[in-house]
């Protein structure tokens, strides 16, 4: 769907919101996050409507990694970043606040804090087996 009323970033990528715009085509409207996790943090932004990757268009999707990646050596470049992270939120579980599919591309520098990371679990090869099992049998 294009334009859901209610959505702000159908309102942003479709140019109605103004924005601080990094990359835009046919596809996509690239912006800088306006509560960046460190200097030049960027959301890709499809376009089309979809709440998240589960919805999206495989042929959109496919299109976002490259895309990740050219920004990604645009900040590395343009801004002197020395890595930077690709994030992307499914689900309020999962931390996404804005329900139109989006990712984050976020510069890192030398010195500065690196992606927050999770606390390693454990789990025996059984409990990997049956859960690998789970997934793979749900899938479409
Ligand atoms: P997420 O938690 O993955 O849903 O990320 C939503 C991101 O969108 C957050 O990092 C917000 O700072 C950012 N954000 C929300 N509204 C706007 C806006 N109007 N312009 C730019 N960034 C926004
Ligand atoms: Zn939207």
């Amino acid at each position: 769907m294009v334009g859901d009323n209610n959505c702000i970033f159908c309102k942003i990528a479709n140019g109605e919101i103004p924005s601080a715009t990094v990359y835009e085509d046919g596809d996509f409207r690239v912006i800088l996050d306006m509560g960046p996790a460190s200097k030049g943090h960027a959301l890709i932004l499809p376009k089309e409507h979809y709440k998240d990757l589960c919805e999206a268009d495989t042929a959109v999707a496919a299109k976002i990694l490259p895309l990740a990646g050219r920004i990604g050596a645009g900040m590395k470049k343009g801004l002197g970043a020395s890595g930077f992270n690709v994030v992307q939120n499914n689900g309020a579980s999962a931390g996404q606040t804005v329900f139109h599919l989006h990712v984050h591309v976020i510069p890192r520098y030398e010195g500065g804090p690196a992606m927050v990371s999770w606390e390693p679990g454990s789990a025996d090869a059984e409990v990997l087996a049956q859960t690998a099992k789970a997934i793979s049998a749900a899938m479409e």
